[in-house]
This record gives structure tokens, C-alpha cells and sequence, in this order.
């Protein structure tokens, strides 16, 4: 929502023009994800001149089942064997959205990893965080980006205003960005997939079925799970999950405590940001699960 916003704020001219616009695919966002960046780049990034850049670390879902590939851990739900919730750490963003943008600017400012990008030699990076999710804004942790907020700094916009903007351009329809079967999607995003999208719907619930002994890697390696793995955060297979409403098993089963009730519901209000990643600061995490293999 927001990215979308930046993107049309400086193809239109209100914000300058920037040089790219990059895209970093997990390999299993929605369909209508695919569609949406389709027709932005058509409809609003082409005619400006900017360039869409589509870059990639691999296929999360195919991945995860793949004995031969390392897998970086997605967020898992987990039962322990004594029947304790836990979750596993949250690899996926770092290998699949973060590390190949940081690989493209690399290339684009001509100093490919291993190379060492001069001192004076960074790009400009703007980053879609609105005024709602102000403290979620960071600094780059490599000196060759220096991150930019215009939404924040330059025009002091809400999620509401982002919406709002889309809406006049015809782009109310604009969908949040995350795999098609991440573990923090709230309640209402797994609706959605079952009751519009019954083909997804069956590709979500055969992974959950596939990866309840972990990812296949661990399995292959003798790092088994130690325990079972959910895509719900019930901790039930995703077929039978609750989705329908939140329970009070639920907000108790959170290892953070006592769930809010809206994330429950609705999942990461902004999608999956490689940049503003809500879950790694907000989320307790356990290690030893044997899926980090
Ligand atoms: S959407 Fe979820 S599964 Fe996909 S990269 Fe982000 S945190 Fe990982």
C-alpha cells in the first residue's frame, strides 16, 4: 500500500522522479499481488520511465520443500512434543526480500558483492512507512543505502491517506504484500484466500499439511523438528484452524502473552516490509527447533 503510494507520488511528480522502483519476489505472494505490480508498472511506472526492478532470492514455498536447498526459516507456529507453543525464527525476510534489493543496488551503483563500495559512493532509499508506523522507520545498517521517508517527512501521511490517494488513481483495490502463506497473516487474510481463492486456499493448506515435521531439509539432515509446525497460529492443521474467529486458546497460547485481538484478526497491517519488520521486533522467538538448517 504504502510502496504503491511512493511509487505513484513520484511518477505523477509530486515527489521527484526516482531512478527505480524494486520489487523483491519470495516467489509466492498472491495472485493478485502479481496482478497489482502488473498493473502499477504498467499503468503508472512505465509511463514516467521508471523501471520496475523484479529481484529474487528463490521460491520460499518450493524451498521449504526441497531436501537439497537450504531453507531460511519461515516464522512457524510450534507445538513442542510436551505441548508448549513456540515459533521459529523469522530467516525468511532477510534471505528472501532484503539480501537480493541489497544484491541490485550493488549492481546498479557498480560495486557487485564482494566488492566494496567506496565511502562516498550510496544510493538514496525510499521506504514505504507511513505516519501510523513512524517508529518502525530506521537508519540502513550498510553505509553504500541512506533510507528515506517521504511519506513520513516530506508529507506527514497515514495508511488513510495512502488509501485514500490510491482510491482517486483507481487503485483502491491495492493488496498487501506477504507470501501466500505466511504465518502471521491474521484471521481475515486466511478467509480471504478461502473464500476467493479456492485454488490457493488448497496450495496453503498442503504446505501446512507438508511442512508439520519441518522444512525438508531438516528432515533430510537428521535435524528433525522437535515438535510439529503450523501455519495457524492455533496451532491446528490450517484446514481445521479457527479462522473464523479468534479464541481465547488462542490469545492464551501466545508466547508474548496475551495476544491483541486486531493482529490476531488481521495479521501484519502493512504485509511483509523487508524494511519495517514488525515481527522480528515484536515476536518472541525459540531456537533448537531444527528448522534453521
Ligand atoms: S511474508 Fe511471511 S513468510 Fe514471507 S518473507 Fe515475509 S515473514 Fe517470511
Amino acid at each position: 500500500m504504502q510502496s504503491s503510494t511512493l511509487l505513484a507520488l513520484s511518477a505523477e511528480g509530486t515527489l521527484p522522479k526516482v531512478d527505480y522502483a524494486i520489487f523483491a519476489d519470495t516467489g509466492w505472494e498472491p495472485a493478485s499481488v502479481y496482478r497489482h505490480l502488473d498493473r502499477l508498472e504498467q499503468e503508472v511506472a512505465k509511463p514516467a520511465g521508471i523501471p520496475i526492478l523484479r529481484v529474487s532470492s528463490g521460491n520460499i514455498r518450493n524451498d521449504a520443500l526441497d531436501p537439497n536447498h537450504r531453507f531460511a526459516s519461515m516464522p512457524l507456529h510450534i507445538l513442542t512434543q510436551d505441548g508448549k507453543p513456540g515459533m521459529t525464527r523469522r530467516q525468511c525476510t532477510g534471505e528472501y526480500k532484503v539480501k537480493p534489493i541489497k544484491k541490485k543496488i550493488r549492481e546498479l551503483l557498480g560495486y557487485p558483492y564482494p566488492a566494496r563500495v567506496p565511502k562516498d559512493v550510496f544510493v538514496e532509499q525510499w521506504i514505504g512507512i507511513s505516519t501510523d508506523e513512524f517508529h518502525r522507520a530506521k537508519d540502513a545498517d550498510v553505509k553504500y543505502m541512506r533510507n528515506r521517508h517521504p511519506l513520513i517527512v516530506d508529507l506527514g501521511w497515514s495508511r488513510g491517506d495512502c488509501i485514500r490517494y490510491l482510491a482517486t488513481l483507481g487503485l483502491a483495490d491495492t493488496p498487501k504484500s506477504s507470501c501466500l502463506g505466511c504465518p502471521f497473516h491474521g484471521n481475515a487474510q486466511w478467509r480471504h484466500i478461502r473464500d476467493t481463492s479456492p485454488e490457493e486456499w488448497r496450495d496453503v493448506v498442503a504446505f501446512d499439511a507438508a511442512i508439520r515435521k519441518g522444512n525438508a531439509r531438516a528432515n533430510a539432515t537428521g535435524n528433525q523438528l522437535l515438535g510439529q509446525a503450523f501455519l495457524h497460529r492455533s496451532r491446528v492443521p490450517l484446514d481445521e484452524a479457527p479462522i473464523d474467529h479468534v479464541t481465547a486458546a488462542e490469545r492464551a497460547a501466545d508466547p508474548g502473552g496475551p495476544a491483541d485481538a486486531d493482529e490476531l484478526e488481521h495479521g501484519m497491517a502493512d504485509g511483509c516490509s523487508p524494511w519495517a519488520c514488525r515481527a522480528e521486533a515484536d515476536t518472541p522467538t525459540r531456537d533448537g527447533f531444527g528448522l534453521a538448517c
